[in-house]
């Protein structure tokens, strides 16, 4: 689906910076999840910020250096669009059209991306049900576009210690409700780094079909989501679990161990 690799039947880790900042701090980042075993690399440019003085991506210059970066890694490259007239500059770089969290119910943008020949990993609202999620899914299925990823990134709740709460029962949900892969993201969903790993190993456990991860070679000096980006080396330490999991749920019935009725095999 996305070169060499099916999501829904192969797990797979998209990880990389929130945002790219520079050639060297993307290119850093990009070789540390590859080699770290991720499969594809994520980062943005265009980034939606709640306030206008925050960074706001470096836009096209940025999509250049991102599209160097996968080149260079020989990996896939996720990025979000906002603007329908961003569409053909992001598909220039892009393997995977990334609809962010503020527009997953953007109707024009969803209709867009229908005919767009992209895959579309599309992030939840946070402020969005189950129900309204796969609407908004169903737009860019019938419009044409089969290829589509849900990524649950965690909902608005009462509770601030976390961003945001993630909502690993939407595993199950969608498992429920939908034949479309479900992939984790556990940096917006807790916007803590400590709790990157837990909620990582958690969400495969539930059976996710992956995972996104913010990865930067400097958290304390990003120009974005400090907080909730693992170090290359949290990040490589963590793949090595996640791996380790994933061949645990994924082992044949019987096999030491074995896995719970509930994944993809
Ligand atoms: C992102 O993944 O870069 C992002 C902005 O996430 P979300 O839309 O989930 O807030
Ligand atoms: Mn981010």
């Amino acid at each position: 689906m996305v070169r060499d690799v099916t999501v829904g039947r192969d797990f797979v880790v998209i990880a990389g910076p929130c945002a790219v900042e520079s050639e060297e701090q993307a290119f850093a980042a990009a070789r540390a999840v590859r080699d770290a075993g991720a499969r594809m690399l994520r980062g943005g440019e265009f980034k939606p910020r709640t306030s206008p003085h925050c960074f706001q991506g470096l836009e096209e210059e940025g999509l250049a250096i991102l599209r160097e970066a996968g080149r260079l890694t020989g990996l896939p490259v996720v990025t979000e669009i906002m603007d329908t007239r961003h569409l053909e500059i992001v598909c220039e770089c892009a393997d995977v059209l990334q609809v962010g969290s503020r527009n997953m119910q953007n109707f024009a943008l969803l209709k867009e991306l229908a005919q767009a020949g992209r895959p579309v990993l599309l992030k939840r609202g946070m402020n969005a049900t189950i129900e309204e999620w796969l609407g908004a899914a169903d737009y860019l299925l019938t419009g044409g576009n089969p290829d589509v990823i849900l990524c649950e990134r965690g909902i608005r709740t009462f509770e601030t210690y976390t961003r945001n709460t993630l909502d690993l029962s939407a595993i199950a949900a969608v498992r429920e409700l939908s034949d479309l892969p479900i992939i984790i993201d556990p940096s917006h969903g807790t916007g803590r780094a400590s709790m990157v790993a837990p909620m990582s190993l958690a969400a495969v456990a539930a059976g996710a079909d992956g995972l996104m991860i913010e990865v930067h070679p400097d958290p304390p000096n990003a120009l974005c989501d400090g907080d909730q980006q693992l170090t290359p080396a949290a990040f490589t330490d963590l793949a090595s679990d996640v791996h380790a999991m994933v061949g645990f749920m994924r082992a044949p019935q019987g096999a030491s161990g074995g896995p719970t009725p509930t994944t993809r095999s």
